[in-house]
């Protein structure tokens, strides 16, 4: 299959489909680097609605409900670069190694989606190429160009979480995600901790593995990064408001544990590099 993965054109994408990498900020100088797996809901015109109502795909399970708003306000509060995937998880999922069978899910939750059965391989690559190779594709990039230019960089993962799974309810309003960084983590979940009223996810909902992630695994802990995943509660950020309040409060700690980590050396101290 004749596909131009370079250019970021391909079969998959016409001309009316727009790229699947959305930034901002770029040029920020902030050490976080802030990214967004599930950030859109697009889906390639030749797909059409992968056989889904409209009612399925307004549910989690076809993007992050949320974060994209947390997202672009946060990278523009830190002066943050943020790279973002403006296609649905359910045409491909951003933040699965392209071998598992949850790459291009078949089922979510408990919901069967018709244009994922019976892919063929080539229309499976076809997916991984126009839309997770350019994506992870950039992120490495940057990372290439930071380390060249060195400046530091703490990945950041952002993703939201459905209030009830299952029907079971989850009572957590934020979770760290992690593996293997021992440095970012704990000092997040302290100053989520100091927050009044707020019930923390301490690798909850999810955890981090490399079978069912890809972006902190491989630009993450593979290159050697201070890293967490942020997941915030659907329905506190599912209004303007509400991510912009989740965007101020995410902002000033963030901010706070930048401060820590220059203060115990895991960070150089600014005037090194800004
Ligand atoms: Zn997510």
């Amino acid at each position: 299959m004749a596909l131009d993965s370079a250019g970021g054109t391909s079969l998959l994408l016409g001309r009316e489909d727009v790229p699947p990498v959305h930034e901002e900020n770029a040029a920020g100088r902030s050490p976080y680097l802030l990214t967004s797996d599930h950030y859109g809901l697009l889906i390639p015109k030749c797909l059409g609605d992968l056989g889904l109502p409209e009612s399925e795909w307004a549910r989690h399970i076809a993007w992050d409900i949320g974060i994209a708003g947390v997202a672009e306000a946060l990278s523009k509060q830190l002066g943050a670069h943020l790279i973002a995937q403006r296609y649905s998880r359910l045409v491909i999922d951003c933040n699965r190694p392209p071998a598992a069978p949850s790459s291009i899910p078949r089922i979510s939750e408990a919901t069967a989606i018709p244009g994922n059965q019976g892919l063929a391989p080539e229309a499976a690559e076809a997916r991984r190429m126009a839309i997770f190779d350019p994506y992870h594709r950039r992120i490495a990039e940057v990372i290439d160009r930071r380390n060249a230019a060195g400046m530091p960089t703490v990945l950041v993962a952002l993703h939201s979480f459905t209030p009830v799974y299952a029907g079971i309810a989850r009572p957590w309003h934020i979770g760290t995600l992690y593996h293997r960084d021992t440095r970012l983590p704990p000092l997040l979940l302290k100053c989520f901790r100091a927050e009044a009223g707020l019930v923390v996810g301490d690798n909850e909902p999810y955890a981090v593995s490399d079978d069912t992630d890809y972006t902190i695994p491989v630009h993450g802990e593979a290159r050697g990064l201070m890293n967490s995943g942020v997941e915030i509660r659907q329905d506190l950020i599912a209004e303007a408001a509400g991510q912009q309040q989740w965007a101020d409060r995410l902002a000033r700690i963030l901010a706070e544990a930048e401060a820590t980590l220059r203060a115990q050396q895991l960070l150089p101290a600014q005037s090194a590099y800004r």
